[in-house]
């Protein structure tokens, strides 16, 4: 890997950071918990960049991070459980899982197409110190290469990651050292998703008992969440022609005629504008009025690992 500079977080350096992430760069962060890999949460691009330079088989969402309550309350609904949940433990290592606010500007990749959005205020001055000078939130899992051990120090993230950030900045040994707690409040029961850095029973005195994943149906586990995956119409995948009532998910610059609506992924092939694209062009083709969907083929490499693991998700029976 390349290196790309650590520095110190003095004003100047998170004003460079600030600036990178603006231009769609990444971006490692000290956080609290451990260092985080920073992009633009709201663009589509840059949040792509994330999963490209992690090597993520699949897509799953990410935890965005704000610099206050009320930034975050403007990305998802609050109820009076993570309102209390917030005022105890805020800024702090607890990440809350919300239904997620259609004008909040995030990227629905930070989703991973689900309704919902994680959203976390960590208690580390230069991650916040950049979250305000970027002005937008800032999507940020843990920055280290997808199944590799999670970074607590600069070094860390230089080593694996220095060929694919701006920079790392440095803010010495995480203290924590462990990820955030993640807890879901979409349902009635507050759903412990992940141990973390806040304890279940710290919790549970604030909003009563918890429930947990069941075992085997690891229903809101990373990348186990088929059904609110999948868009409503029918999916067709490796598609080589199209039928005039089908809406096509096209890829590359060879594409199919004669579809009812056609969204490119990538004319030019490039697989992260077209995991960039990804939930929103679903989303859109789902809305179209066709009776089905048809994609055609996409690369098994790169991202495309990830894109076509959702899209055969998507196209499972239901
Ligand atoms: P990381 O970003 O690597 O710290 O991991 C983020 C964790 O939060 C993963 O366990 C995700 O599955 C979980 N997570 C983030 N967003 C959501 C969401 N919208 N629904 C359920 N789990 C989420
Ligand atoms: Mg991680």
């Amino acid at each position: 890997m390349t290196d790309a500079p650590i520095l110190a977080p003095d004003p100047a350096a998170i004003a460079r950071a600030a600036q990178a992430l603006r231009d769609g760069l990444l971006v490692g962060l000290p956080t609290e918990t451990v260092y985080g890999l920073a992009a633009d949460a709201t663009s589509d691009r840059a949040v792509a960049a994330i999963f490209a330079a992690k090597n993520r088989p699949r897509f799953n969402p990410l935890i965005v991070h704000v610099a206050d309550i009320e930034s975050a309350q403007r990305l998802v609904a609050f109820d009076s459980r993570a309102d209390s949940l917030a005022a105890k433990f805020w800024p702090g290592p607890l990440t809350m899982v919300l239904p997620r606010r259609a004008d909040g500007g995030v990227s629905l990749l930070c989703s991973a197409g689900l309704d919902s959005l994680a959203v976390r205020m960590p208690a580390h001055d230069v991650a916040r110190a950049v979250i305000r000078a970027a002005g937008r939130p800032l999507a940020a899992p843990s920055a280290n290469p997808s199944g590799r051990l999670s970074p607590t120090r600069a070094e860390h993230v230089a080593r694996s990651l220095g060929g694919k950030v701006a920079l790392v900045l440095d803010g010495g040994p995480c203290p924590v050292g462990v990820e955030s707690t993640v807890v879901d409040l979409t349902g009635a029961k507050a759903l412990l998703l992940r141990p973390g850095g806040i304890a279940e029973e710290q919790l549970a005195a604030v909003i009563g008992a918890l429930d947990h994943p069941k075992a085997g149906s690891a229903i809101k586990s990373p990348g186990m969440l088929e059904s609110h995956y999948a868009p409503h119409l029918p999916l067709r995948l490796g598609a080589h022609d199209v039928r005039p009532d089908e809406a096509l998910l096209a890829f590359g610059g060879a594409v199919p005629t004669g579809a009812r609506m056609t969204l490119n992924l990538s004319p030019a092939g490039d697989l992260v504008e077209a995991a960039s694209h990804l939930f929103d062009y679903l989303h859109r083709l789902d809305q179209s009025g066709a009776k089905a969907i048809a994609a055609t083929a996409i690369p098994e490499r790169g991202l495309g690992r990830a894109i076509n693991d959702r899209l055969r998700r998507a196209a499972a029976p239901r």
